[in-house]
């Protein structure tokens, strides 16, 4: 099912709010070699891998997207890089970009594979990668992952460096667990030439735990750098949630997310598939349309229909709300998803 020569021909994807889609997450695998607490229960019950769409259903989808004025796309999971044929999709559609609207692919990852595949998604195109990383402390880190070693996953952050790909550490804050050892991550990080984004605690999925006794508020933790270093708020907005600030001593950037205190939905660009098909309008809301179904059922064209119901479904923002405890906002968990 090779489309590469598509061109921006259909009509674009707008929704009912007037915001046009041009970013897709797409979840590859709801597996994952860690099981980071905030994320997944310590034994996750996987999908079963019929389930999953297939590389060619994954590449049709992308390029019905595309089609659609889809610009972006993000590769996430689970760990994308955990599952097998990854290399061959990324290849695919890598070869996509620039020759028919796609104008970035890039991936987020929590690094453990990438002294392997580094230099392999350099060479397909992708030139930026999200790596999640909480802390350098590795107990902490071994703590956190439920297992994870904290030196493999620096050795994927600097193979990604010495393959030529810009990256961006993602860190969930996390009360009483990492905040203390931010600053250390954050002046680390910026040494090393790397972004620095720092994420809310999200009420997604049920993973065993009080999201209360997790969260932390970002604005708070905003507070505390400002006794300890210069904060300059920066202009740039990508259309995503995060808001930027340079870091005065550092030089770095860094950015925070803050889904349940800082609301960014109005400039939402974005939709997210889950490795099943199940697209998601919004990352809070459960509704969802299949696209699995549509695609098995009816073919590229019955998709690209169903491409419209869903931009007449996307609400106008999320529905987090932390004082729920531990009661999920949304079922499913992000590794299903695609954080
Ligand atoms: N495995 C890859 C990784 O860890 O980067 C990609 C998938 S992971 C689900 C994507 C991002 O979601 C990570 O940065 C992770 O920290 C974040 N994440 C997972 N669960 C979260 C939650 N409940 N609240 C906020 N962020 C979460
Ligand atoms: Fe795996 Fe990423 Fe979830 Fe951690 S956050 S368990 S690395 S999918």
């Amino acid at each position: 099912m090779d489309r590469p020569d598509m061109t921006f021909q259909r009509a674009p994807l707008v929704d009912t709010f007037g915001r046009q889609i041009t970013y897709l997450r797409l979840s590859v695998t709801d597996r994952c070699d860690l099981r980071c607490v905030y994320c997944m229960k310590a034994k996750p019950t996987f999908l079963p891998k019929a389930d999953l769409l297939s590389l060619e259903e994954l590449t049709s989808v992308c390029d019905s997207f595309i089609a659609r004025g889809v610009t972006k796309i993000r590769l996430t999971g689970g760990e994308p890089l955990v599952r097998k044929d990854i290399l061959s999709l990324i290849d695919t559609l890598g070869a996509r970009i620039g020759r028919s609207g796609l104008e970035e692919l890039c991936l987020t990852t929590n690094a453990t594979q990438l002294p392997r595949y580094a230099p392999a998604l350099a060479d397909a195109g992708i030139r930026r990668v999200n790596i999640s990383l909480d802390t350098l402390d590795p107990q902490t880190f071994s703590t956190l992952t439920r297992g994870g070693r904290l030196e493999q996953t620096l050795a994927g952050i600097r193979a990604a460096k010495d393959a030529g790909l810009k990256v961006k550490l993602n860190a969930v804050a996390m009360q009483g667990v990492n905040d203390r050892q931010l600053p250390a991550l954050i002046e680390w990080a910026h040494g090393e030439g790397h972004d620095v984004t720092l994420i809310e605690v999200m009420p997604i999925g049920e993973v065993g735990v009080d999201r209360a006794d997790q969260f932390l508020s970002l604005a708070r933790l905003r507070e505390t750098f400002e006794t300890r270093w210069t904060l300059t708020d920066l202009p740039d907005n990508t259309g995503g949630p995060a808001r930027y600030v340079r870091v005065g001593q550092t030089g770095g950037r860094l950015g925070f997310i803050s889904p349940l205190t800082g609301n960014f939905c109005d400039t939402c660009n974005r939709v997210r598939l889950t490795c099943t098909g199940k697209l998601y309008m919004c990352l809070g809301r459960n509704g969802a349309v299949d696209l699995r179904e549509a695609l098995r059922s009816g073919g590229p064209d019955a998709l690209d229909a169903m491409l419209d119901t869903a931009m007449r479904q996307k609400a106008h923002g999320h529905d987090f709300d932390v004082s729920r405890g531990a009661q999920a906002a949304v079922p499913r968990d992000m590794a299903t998803t695609g954080g």
